[in-house]
């Protein structure tokens, strides 16, 4: 044990084994090997030749030492900021300003037009469209440190996702985490990064959740005409026609929707609508109006008084109420030509429209107090079970259907379920 636990200890302490990044006597970073070390220092070399376009000399000689350390240790980022503040080299740059910030420097005027080229250019549909900055964009002739210098692709990258936008979000009624993390364009990771309280189960409506967004440095705004053909909607126009009869409609005139050219001026932020301005319109057909004629007339009481049902149709009873061969005729039949219109002999509910075994297509009224009429034999009917009717109000056509001879109307009154003869009531 006494041998063994030394032992331990040193082959522990020689596993913390690092590298020293050394500049002159002055240790720069401390990273975990050797290789990550050299890499981090060779990288950041050849991007900053690559920028400047010239060769850099250091003072002083980049060496390598193993040293002991415990804890965390540099990465490349780190390396290369650490070393960026020693080498401590001051370059003549240009600075692309927004609003009189500064957000990206590049090696001279040519590669700063190149980014602010190729920014606008994202925006310009193949220049179709006029673009331009949101911001004021100025260049202006700057002295940078080495780090931060970027060469013309990354200063476009940085200037297109370098900002960040923060913002809020609140909870609707039925959002799930997922609905959010769409409607804010952010992974739910990020979601949750940014939000460590909030719980999918636990999530109230109206709850803020706090939202941070990538978004560029300097806007783009793109401005176009667009001229499109579009319709025009056509009215509806009710018109009383007392020819026909009350409830029935009919199309006087189709409706036809109209077109009109119309010139947009549209503009757009980042490649996002923003503003649509109509800007003049022709109109090149107008609309046609649909025109619909409503009935008017109802049918007056053949014998007119206040209690009496009003007349179900036109034509004269040919067949009265009471014994006919030897049976029952439970009502009258009207004469009339095939399609006359039928009315309700009184306001009341349609009980029933529909076929039924002998008395084909036909309609039951009630009026309230034990009333009912019944309209049979009929070619059409214009009303619904349920339906509210006038007195008056068309209600269907007269034809020969069921168990008829010709085309006439059947008509029925019945009382308290008692049929009665309708010539004392009409
Ligand atoms: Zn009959």
């Amino acid at each position: 044990m006494l041998v063994c636990v030394p032992i331990i200890v040193i082959l522990a302490f020689i596993s913390q084994a690092r590298c020293a990044v050394v500049l002159g006597n002055e240790v720069v970073a401390v990273a975990p090997d050797r290789r990550v070390a050299e890499a981090a220092v060779e990288e950041y070399f050849t991007r900053l030749e690559r920028i400047t376009g010239m060769p850099v000399k250091v003072k002083g000689e980049i060496k390598y030492r193993p040293v002991w350390k415990f804890g965390t240790v540099a990465g490349k980022e780190e390396i290369q900021r650490n070393l960026a503040a020693k080498v401590d080299c001051r370059y003549e740059a240009t600075g692309i300003f927004a609003d009189g910030k500064m957000i990206a420097a590049v090696k001279d005027a040519k590669a700063a037009k190149k980014v602010l080229d190729t920014l606008l250019h994202t925006y310009d549909n193949d220049g179709a469209w006029k673009v331009s900055f949101k911001q004021k964009v100025e260049l202006k002739p700057v002295e940078v440190a080495g780090s931060d210098l970027m060469d013309p692709e990354e200063a476009v990258e940085y200037i297109r996702f370098g900002g960040t936008r923060a913002s809020t979000y609140e909870i609707k009624e039925g959002d799930t985490l997922w609905d959010i993390a769409a409607a804010v364009q952010l992974p739910v990771d990020k979601l949750l990064q940014a939000n460590p309280e909030l719980n999918p189960e636990t999530m109230q409506i109206g709850q803020q959740i706090k939202i941070s967004q990538t978004c560029p440095l300097v806007d783009v705004i793109s401005t176009y005409r667009d001229t499109r053909r579009e319709e025009i909607l056509y009215r509806v126009q009710e018109r009383v026609d007392d020819s026909l009869y009350l409830g029935e409609r009919k199309l006087v005139q189709r409706g036809k929707p109209g077109e009109r050219e119309v010139v947009y001026n549209v503009a757009l932020e980042n490649g996002v609508e923003i503003k649509r301005k109509v800007l003049k319109q022709k109109v090149i057909t107008e609309p046609v109006p649909q025109i619909i004629a409503k009935g008017s007339r109802k049918l007056l009481a053949f014998r007119g008084g206040n209690s009496r049902l009003a007349y179900p149709t036109v034509g004269a009873v040919t067949s009265p109420f009471g014994n006919r061969h030897g049976r029952l005729h439970r009502g009258v039949d009207i004469a009339a030509n095939y399609g006359s219109p039928v009315v309700a002999a009184e306001a009341g509910t349609v009980l029933r429209a529909g076929y039924r075994g002998a008395y084909g297509l036909c309609i039951d009224i009630s009026h309230g107090g034990g009333v009912v009429t019944r309209y049979a034999h009929l070619s059409s009917a214009a009303v619904k079970p349920g339906q509210r009717v006038e007195r008056g109000q068309f209600i269907g056509r007269t034809g020969s259907s069921g168990n008829s001879t010709g085309p006439h109307l059947h008509f029925e009154v019945i009382v308290n379920g008692e049929h009665k003869n309708p010539s004392l009531f009409i």
